[in-house]
């Protein structure tokens, strides 16, 4: 079985796990409807990138309330 030839320092270590900490995502506000959006995506609230329509959104509407509850228990 291979073994490390040297000891790994506590300071090695450290400075090759400082690079494993997630980093913050980078949002920006869609120009349509200003929700936070990924750069260079379209909004999947509205649809809209660069200005202009390049998905349909379709909204799904209930009859009523009842329905919604009893998909949640199927779930
Ligand atoms: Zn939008």
């Amino acid at each position: 079985m291979a073994l490390p030839t040297q000891k790994r320092t506590k300071s090695s270590k450290r400075i090759r796990t400082s690079t494993f900490a997630l980093k913050k995502q980078k949002l920006i506000n869609c120009s349509q409807c200003k929700k936070a959006v990924m750069p260079h995506h379209a909004c999947l609230n509205c649809g809209y990138y660069n200005n202009r329509e390049v998905l349909k959104i379709k909204t799904i509407k209930h009859k009523n309330t009842k329905n919604k509850k009893t998909l949640k228990h199927k779930k």
